[in-house]
């Protein structure tokens, strides 16, 4: 599984640092999760630090747009590499899906816990990565919902069926004791990874209590 640390619970004053530890231990997606105050709670990062990392950095930037009509954000982040969207965000996705790929990104779905893949499925084949989240979004301190995992395993299924080939991502509460309960391709962490200085060894202990 791969290991997509979450830049929301970073020390960003250290961020040179956090980089290059990242680039150390073999990490390749960044995960940058956009909040705007609306379609969740919290407030978070803009562009701007998608472009300073962007100029900074090797990393792939991945950009979780956690904000309503995300089809009037797209264009703020030519410096990603790939953004994600929620369902639940707009009544428009596949028009949003199709205006990622034509900014030459790949494109994320992401599914709120209460959402279910029978909602997407149409959607499926307009997909490079399905985002699955493991908590309500942008509220902290919520539980691991391990049911989730279901629908990570659902969307494995509809996957092989029907010979398609987007990444399934985990997000949410992520910590060396839930990536256990998990099947997803990456897990994204925040909270977890940077509750201690120790970056290296906490991605260490994710990685030795993923399961594939
Ligand atoms: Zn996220």
């Amino acid at each position: 599984m791969k290991i997509a640390p979450s830049l929301y619970n970073a020390p960003l004053m250290r961020l040179e640092q956090i980089l290059q530890t990242l680039e150390d231990e073999g990490i390749e997606i960044l995960h940058v999760d956009v909040m705007d105050g609306h379609f969740v709670p919290a407030l978070s990062f803009g562009e701007k630090i998608v472009d300073q990392i962007h100029s900074d950095s090797p990393l792939y930037l991945d950009v979780h747009l956690m904000v309503d009509k995300p089809e009037q954000f797209l264009a703020r982040f030519q410096n990603a590499d790939g953004i994600t969207i929620h369902a639940e965000a707009t009544a428009h996705p596949a028009y949003c899906l199709d205006a990622i790929h034509r900014m030459g990104k790949d494109a994320g779905l992401a599914l709120n816990p209460g959402t279910p893949v029978s909602l997407v499925e149409d959607l499926l084949p307009l997909c490079d990565r399905v985002l699955v989240m493991t908590v309500n979004p942008g509220r902290g301190g919520e539980m691991f919902r391990e049911e989730m995992n279901q629908k990570i395993l659902k969307l494995k299924d509809i996957r092989s069926q029907k010979q398609l080939s987007f990444e399934i991502q985990a997000d949410g509460n992520i910590t060396e004791q839930t990536i256990q309960k998990l099947d997803a391709d990456c897990a994204v962490s925040g909270g977890f990874l940077f509750q201690s200085p120790d970056l290296a060894g906490n991605i260490r202990r994710l990685n030795a209590n993923a399961h594939n």
